[in-house]
């Protein structure tokens, strides 16, 4: 009796358990496919790149090797090989779309050999290439983006060639740059200045005053300067065109509560520190100590300023955008009144032949210190704003220059303008 208990034990573990099991194995396995982690991914046939006009960005070639025709752009297309494995960006983001589909799903291997299907992002390959040329040798980053979210170029300087990371593999593993490193969007820096738009949609709800400049101002022992005496700011918009330390630090300390600054700075950055009171409250407001910001989260603010209040979602994929409205219309287009009033009569004069052109834009720039290795004193410059082909802005932009001397009027402007030129001449990207 009791052998036939085991018996009948035995086959209800076949005929039940194993089933499920496989089940559950079979709808798991799937996305193990094209998990980077999977030693087998990097083997699999994989489809196509391509930006938002069919430009290929990645392919694979007969024999079976991946090609990333533009070079450079690693920091985004990331790389796929034999040695190195599956790195970065879209190649590790978007694995299960490019070989999970026509591949079975009992086994590794596709069936025939076939590639997965091609991913259509909205990069732009033409700006990418743009952005790349600007930065050239510089360390820094670009993000370039439509009002709704639609990424048409990032890039992260130095960067690396992803046809040659199997041969280069151990050199760019240890290289003391990290140019396998996203700074993009994984790179936090002070967003000096930039920051006076966070802290103006503060007070611009107050009642506006002039202002006496006389090139900084002491809170507590500390003297806070600006890069040379203002004389007499005329207002919040002035005081933003020409990016007035003293102004700022000296309204927002009286007039804006610290915690309605942190709030409105947490909308917008993952990157607050703690200690947000007295003199770093007052670094706060004018971007520096406890505030850092990514390339793509500025990008971001200025799209939300730019698209009238709709925060959008930075995305590679058309069918993932998403916006929320985080701020008033009316509110969102002062600000991009001062944006514009930074290129009229401020900071940003060097680009006016645009807007003589008949050109919307706007920006902000930035200048932060930082401390780099060894001690040196070095700035982080910033440019931040929109433009657009006519009146109507239409895409949102963040460049960033790390390690330089100079102020982020001297060293971005210039490099904006190439970048700004190349899309203003394109006439497909807005409305592709
Ligand atoms: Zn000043």
């Amino acid at each position: 009796m009791r052998s036939r208990l085991w018996v009948f034990g035995i086959f209800i573990f076949w005929a039940v358990v194993t089933p499920v099991a496989l089940l559950i194995f079979a709808f798991c396995r799937e996305p193990i496919l094209g998990d980077p982690h999977n030693p087998a991914a990097r083997l699999l046939p994989r489809g196509s790149i391509l930006d938002r006009n069919s430009v290929v960005l990645a392919m694979t070639a007969p024999d079976g090797s991946r090609r990333y025709p533009l070079g450079a752009a690693g920091s985004i297309t990331g790389y796929v090989d034999r040695l190195a494995g599956i790195g970065g960006g879209l190649e590790r983001n978007y694995g299960d779309s490019l070989i999970a589909k026509r591949t079975n799903r009992f086994w590794y291997f596709s069936r025939a050999g076939e590639p997965g299907d091609s991913l259509r992002t909205t990069l732009d390959a033409r700006l990418l290439s743009a952005c790349d040329e600007a930065l050239g040798e510089r360390k820094g980053a670009v993000v370039v983006m439509k009002l709704n979210g639609e990424l048409l170029s990032v890039v992260s300087h130095p960067s690396f060639d992803p046809n040659k990371v199997g041969k280069e593999w151990q050199s760019l593993k240890n290289a003391k740059d990290s140019r396998l490193f996203n700074k993009a969007v994984q790179g936090f820096y002070p967003p000096g200045s930039v920051w006076k738009i966070i802290s103006s949609i503060e007070l611009l709800d107050r009642e506006d005053r002039s202002f006496m400049c006389q090139g900084g101002i002491k809170i507590g022992d500390k003297l806070f300067r600006c890069p040379h005496p203002h004389g007499r700011v005329l207002g919040l918009a002035d005081a933003f065109a020409r990016s007035c330390n003293s102004y700022f630090i000296s309204r927002g300390m009286r007039e804006i509560k610290n915690r309605d600054f942190v709030a409105a700075s947490k909308g917008f950055t993952t990157g607050m520190h703690e200690d947000r009171t007295g003199t770093n409250y007052a670094l706060a407001l004018i971007g520096q100590g406890p505030v850092l910001l990514s390339p793509m989260e500025a990008a971001v603010l200025a799209a939300t300023i730019a698209s009238g209040g709709k925060k959008p979602q930075p995305v590679y994929l058309k069918k993932e955008v998403t916006l929320n409205e985080v701020m008033p219309v009316e509110k969102a287009r002062r600000i991009q009144s001062l944006m514009t009033g930074v290129v009229l009569r401020g900071t940003g004069r060097g680009m006016m032949s645009l807007v003589r052109q008949g050109r919307v834009l706007g920006l902000k720039t930035g200048t932060a210190e930082a401390e780099i290795s060894g001690g040196r004193k070095t700035n982080i410059a910033w440019v931040v704003g929109f433009a657009g082909k006519k009146a109507v802005p239409e895409i949102a932009f963040a460049l960033l220059v790390e390690d330089t001397d100079l102020y982020a009027a001297e060293v971005c402007l210039p490099l904006l303008r190439g970048i700004l030129d190349t899309y203003l001449s394109s006439g497909k990207v807005a409305g592709a």
